[in-house]
């Protein structure tokens, strides 16, 4: 109840006049701030997490075929890794749920690596997860990260950047997505370990063991580097979701490697033969890694693998369209809102794919494209009376003639 008399908070003692809410109890009153202080402090204590529990036990768990079904939204394509993140975020969702019961069965945590090409949708797979699920997420680079003792960040900032997507409840954050983009880029050099450990590599990837596993870790709540006069946040990362992309430029040679060994022998002659020489990457697996630099412990800690596809000219052209949040539909929207209807001839379209395709840059290609193309249009329309914008192959072409970015 509030009460406007002159009446005090008990916790910071300003009066009923200078706060917009008092609350009275029995012997003690306190204000809306003082409460909002409150709620933070409970939020970071194990309390909020018993609180939190009740609420995501209580809200239906979305099914595999329901989360495939919303990706497929937004990511064309991508069938086989759209399956194995759901199937993994479904049981990780399940993990956090289990009850401590006496049968000794306690669901293990499985933190997932996508291996693929840039531009073909392993960031985007990963942010629409976490946007379904409405749970802390955040991307960080793994190549910003560097061995303690060298300069760059330490590996314990990436859950900082967890905490601040979190708003600092770290109740919240212990149940979040982290996605570790360029996994490939801390791989050491060659199969063999090295005789000194290599700063950016190796030492790495044995700092990212201990958040992987599940432990208690100190964290600097501004990220950055450690130093000794700093306060921790303790966050346990048994329940953090870890999902790691790369695009493993060249692993397709190992892969072809370990087939080519394997095949030598009784029926090798079917078996080279039923080999998709264009897409090793279906064939990947986890000794394909090693080989490639990761260390093994580190896999052990990713037992999800899962590849994507490269993008072809018929997944290009879907992309450009078909998603809920397709480039084209952004285009057309910027232009809406000056009062233009926009719209775009197929075989300009087609064009756009083309050049995508020269590119090799997956769907990257296409945004730069379109963004280039457009951007003359986008500087004219607010000062038009134009309410209709075709884009023909035709202007593409010279658009794109004209730009000195694109043209090389
Ligand atoms: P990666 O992480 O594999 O390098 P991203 O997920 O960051 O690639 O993709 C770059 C951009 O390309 C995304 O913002 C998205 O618009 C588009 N894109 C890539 N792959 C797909 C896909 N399979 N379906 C829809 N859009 C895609």
């Amino acid at each position: 109840m509030s009460k406007k008399s002159n009446t005090r908070c008990s916790f910071c003692g300003r009066s009923d006049r200078d706060v917009n809410l008092l609350l009275t109890g029995l012997d003690a009153c306190i204000c809306d701030e003082c409460l909002r202080q409150g709620m933070l402090v409970l939020n970071e204590h194990q309390g909020s997490a018993t609180v939190q529990n009740a609420a995501v036990a209580e809200t239906p768990l979305p099914k595999p075929m329901d989360i495939k079904a919303h990706l497929d939204q937004y990511v064309i394509g991508q069938d086989e890794a759209k399956r194995t993140l759901a199937v993994a975020v479904y049981n990780h969702y399940k993990r956090l749920r289990q009850k401590v019961e006496d049968d000794g069965v306690e669901l293990e945590k499985s933190n997932i690596i996508m291996v693929g090409s840039t531009g073909t949708g392993k960031t985007l797979l990963a942010r629409t997860i976490a946007k379904m699920l409405d749970v802390p997420f955040t991307i960080v680079d793994a190549t910003v990260f560097t061995e303690a003792g060298y300069v760059g960040e330490d590996v314990e900032s990436i859950l900082s950047r967890l905490l601040q997507a979190a708003d600092y409840n770290v109740a919240a954050a212990e149940r979040g997505i982290v996605f570790i983009d360029e996994i490939d880029k801390v791989a050491r050099k060659g199969d063999n370990p090295s005789i000194t450990r290599d700063v950016s590599g190796e030492g790495v990837q044995q700092a990212l063991l201990k958040l992987l596993e599940g432990s208690s870790v100190n964290v600097p709540p501004k990220g950055g580097r450690k130093h000794p006069d700093q306060d921790y946040v303790k966050l346990d990362t048994s329940n953090i979701l870890f999902i790691c992309g790369g695009a493993f430029d060249g692993i397709e040679r190992k892969i072809a490697q370990r087939l080519n060994t394997h095949v030598v022998g009784y029926n090798s002659v079917q078996n080279v033969k039923r080999i998709d020489q264009k897409d090793m990457m279906k064939y990947i697996q986890p000794q394909d890694l090693k080989s490639f630099g990761l260390i093994p412990e580190l896999i052990g800690r990713l037992p999800v693998l899962t590849h994507l596809d490269p993008l072809d000219r018929k997944a290009l052209r879907s992309i450009l369209t078909e998603p809920k949040n397709s480039l084209i539909r952004q285009q057309k929207k910027l232009f809406k809102m000056d009062g233009i209807e926009l719209s775009f001839e197929e075989d300009a379209l087609d064009y756009i794919v083309d050049k995508a395709m020269e590119f090799k840059l997956g769907a990257r290609g296409l945004r730069s494209i379109v963004e280039d193309v457009m951007q003359e249009a986008q500087f004219d329309a607010p000062s038009s009376d134009k309410t209709k914008l075709v884009i023909t192959k035709e202007y593409i072409m010279d658009r794109l003639a004209r730009s000195e970015r694109l043209a090389s």
